[in-house]
């Protein structure tokens, strides 16, 4: 590493000068440099609730909005304000907006990351963990890291995670290390702050995930970041033209129309089963068909020709392919994936899924000299190697968020939980 090379190392946000001072430091020196940053946070666009008349009510502290897809974005010139700002909202509509801290949020715009490093101008290069004394340590990086393995290990393993969830978190490696959930919960909140997403007004739990069998928790988390979130899965671009269209998200449900006389249904859905039975007469034919053919749940019908019902859509198809059904060309319970844009979900996925690259590119790369070097014994001398040692833990640490994320957005109360995504998951689990 050339020695004219800075690692950012500090971000303070000045709200009396309405900059951020970003810390560049290296072997020998420190530089500070000012940037001018507005804090914002984002409101969802809904009809029904008046964000927009509620802003233009406040004349002061100054605020500037900008419209995006999903938002509206508020601006203010300090994080004082911004705070302001949103407690009137939230007493206003009872929403509080999802605030991030200035210095999370100048990173998160500039696209830049703790410990990346920067060349002599100052310019961002596409690597981290540089080979300089951290503010507060009197070796250089490496030299710390390596010393503490020898004389308390319990240390170098904090110091080697603080920085790791400070470099891919975008927070102070000063700051108390984070929990799992809590690292979860910080990365939905940048990938979402990032995405100029709202926290979701009104959030829905999972009524039934307490109940789920493993094969079903399994599967939703298969379907967790491949599912649509409101206002998406419903493009004008990819619209398919019929119900067996593999893009169809399987927690969709389609209307149908019956094209015979005295048809039953034997769904599996006991949630369409027990709806259906409640609101129709002709119980006892039900039951008694239920009886008949031995069904672990009652039976939907009997419908006659031209009746319309809507079912969930691998039950749906199930009925087309055996001709009792037709499918109407109503779409408004049927989501898909569009084939130009990913959902917000998988976009995180995605995202996870570059840095876990980035992270074992730079793991190849600089096992590389030891494995020419020591042949078969490189493994214990490239495990001593401080660097290797960061690029691996922020591969396993990606890893295991991506693995955890469907857990922690289903089992534990998130602000980002939207009623969308959770009816298309949970339909999609108890489809059997
Ligand atoms: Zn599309």
């Amino acid at each position: 590493m050339s020695p004219n090379t800075y690692s950012l190392t500090a971000v303070s946000a000045r709200d009396e000068r309405k900059t951020i001072d970003v810390t560049f430091t290296n072997t020998h020196t420190k530089k500070i440099k000012p940037f001018s940053f507005f804090p914002s946070f984002y409101l969802p666009r809904t009809s029904t609730t008046p964000f927009e008349k509620i802003l233009e009510t406040i004349s002061r502290p100054p605020l500037q909005t900008i419209s995006h897809e999903y938002s509206t974005q508020v601006i203010c010139k300090t994080w004082s304000e911004l705070k302001q700002i949103a407690q009137h909202v939230h007493t206003n509509t009872n929403y509080f907006p999802n605030l991030i801290e200035p210095e999370r949020q100048f990173l998160l715009t500039q696209k830049w990351r703790y410990f990346q490093t920067f060349d002599e101008k100052l310019q961002p290069l596409n690597k981290a963990f540089a080979d300089h004394p951290l503010p507060g340590l009197v070796d250089t990086l490496h030299a710390t890291l390596a010393g503490a393995r020898k004389h308390n290990p319990k240390i170098e393993h904090e110091l080697r995670e603080r920085m790791v969830g400070s470099h891919e978190l975008h927070v102070p490696y000063t700051d108390t290390p984070l929990a799992l959930n809590e690292q979860l919960h910080t990365l939905l909140e940048n990938h979402f702050f990032t995405h100029q997403r709202a926290a979701p007004i009104h959030t829905q739990k999972y009524a039934t995930a307490n109940e789920w069998s493993h094969a079903q928790r399994t599967h939703a988390s298969e379907v967790f970041f491949h599912t649509p979130r409101e206002g998406e899965g419903k493009c004008s671009c990819c619209t398919p033209t019929t119900s067996f269209h593999a893009s169809i998200h399987e927690g969709s449900v389609i209307e149908t129309r019956v094209i015979q006389d005295g048809v039953y249904i034997h769904t599996h859905n006991m949630e369409w089963s027990e709806k259906y039975h409640a609101q129709h007469a002709s119980k006892e034919k039900r039951l008694a068909r239920q009886k008949e053919f031995g069904l672990s749940t009652c039976p939907i019908g009997p419908l006659f020709r031209n009746e319309k019902i809507i079912l969930p859509i691998h039950e749906a198809r199930e009925e087309i392919k055996q001709g009792t059904l037709t499918a109407e060309n109503n779409s408004t319970q049927t989501y898909w994936k569009c084939a130009r844009q990913p959902f917000t979900m998988e976009k995180l996925q995605q995202t996870l899924n570059e840095r876990i690259h980035v992270h074992e590119t730079q793991q190849n790369m600089l096992t590389q000299p030891y494995l020419n070097q020591y042949q078969l014994a490189y493994t214990k001398h490239a495990a001593q190697d401080p660097l290797l040692q960061l690029h691996s833990l922020a591969t396993r640490k990606t890893t295991e968020w991506v693995a955890n994320l469907p857990n922690y957005g289903i089992y534990h109360s998130n602000p980002w939980t939207d009623a969308t995504h959770t009816q298309l998951v949970e339909r999609a689990v108890l489809r059997e």
